[in-house]
């Protein structure tokens, strides 16, 4: 009885000597998958993004800072898909950090909770191809940031499950909030259902099927590899009956495609930001979207 109450006793000084947990040290791989962390994980969380709105997320360096980021992190929270398989397995596996390998709940990945776009029926590397998944870029359709949302926040209450109360009750603040954005920009962004435009690299399939667009011409001959002279040239011809009205290409990207194209027809190229922070306007997720469906409507003459 005496050696029990000893232990108990011994227990309770024990937890008093432990300090209060720290935030959930999250690292996210792209700024869109970092700003939704910041809104579902409020004050319970540190998040560092890897990568800055104006970077190809398709080729990151894997930096020792990054690997220093990875071995102390709880959670990596990023797009999946294969976007980052240029990096994020080196970063993973260099950090040595077991929690976040894949697998582990420190492992989210985006991309595996959405119906994925475009999976091709076969691959080839060798020609260029970075979107052997289907297409990875899934922060084009906001629906997709609900379903992520509500997947991220119960992986946060696995991992810290003492504010799993806190963490339900950003969500349930999140997503009201969210989904009647949703039905605004659904709303002012009617016009442009069924209107054709070009994309400069795949990169807007899912910003597309949500709003009605229709893609008639991608500049880039395969995902990654950038278009020569005389595809382009292919292109305009190809594209003269078609009659586009937008051409569009992310902020990370080097818009000289659009920009060629644009001079040769007229169409105004538009560089939408793509990711949080991507324009100086889109500076939290609800910004994203509000000013991507502006810069839609704004351009069309
Ligand atoms: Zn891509």
């Amino acid at each position: 009885m005496r050696m029990r109450f000893l232990v108990l006793i011994f227990g309770f000084v024990l937890a008093a000597a432990l300090p209060a947990r720290a935030a959930l040290d999250i690292f996210a791989c792209e700024p869109e998958w970092g700003a939704l962390s910041r809104e579902l994980g409020g004050a319970k969380v540190k998040v560092r993004d890897a990568t800055s709105p104006l970077q190809d997320p398709h080729f990151v360096t894997a930096r020792p800072s990054l690997i220093a980021a990875v071995r102390k992190a709880d959670i990596v929270v990023c797009n999946g898909a294969d976007l980052e398989i240029g990096w994020l397995p080196l970063l993973l596996r260099k950090s040595g950090n077991r929690d976040v390998q894949p697998g582990a709940k420190g492992n989210f990945l985006a991309a595996d909770f959405i119906n994925k776009l475009e999976i091709p029926t076969s691959v080839d590397r060798a020609l260029g191809d970075i979107h052997p998944q289907g297409n990875p870029h899934i922060v084009g359709n906001p629906h997709n940031i609900s379903i992520v949302a509500q997947a991220l926040s119960q992986r946060f209450a696995e991992i810290d499950p003492e504010n799993s109360a806190y963490y339900q009750a950003r969500y349930q603040a999140f997503n009201d909030h969210w989904q009647s954005a949703i039905v605004k920009w659904e709303t002012a962004a009617a016009p442009l259902r069924g209107l054709p435009i070009v994309v400069q690299h795949k990169t807007w399939v899912y910003l597309t099927d949500w709003l009605g667009l229709k893609v008639v011409a991608t500049l880039e001959p395969r995902p990654g590899i950038p278009p020569t002279t005389s595809h382009l040239q292919k292109v305009l011809n190809e594209i003269r009956d078609s009659k586009p009205r937008l051409i569009l290409n992310a902020a990370y990207e080097n818009s000289k495609p659009s920009r060629w194209l644009a001079e040769r027809t007229g169409v105004p190229a538009v560089t939408l930001p793509y990711t949080v922070g991507g324009t100086k306007e889109a500076d939290d997720i609800f910004q994203l979207y509000e000013v991507m469906v502006n810069m839609l409507l704004e351009n069309l003459e």
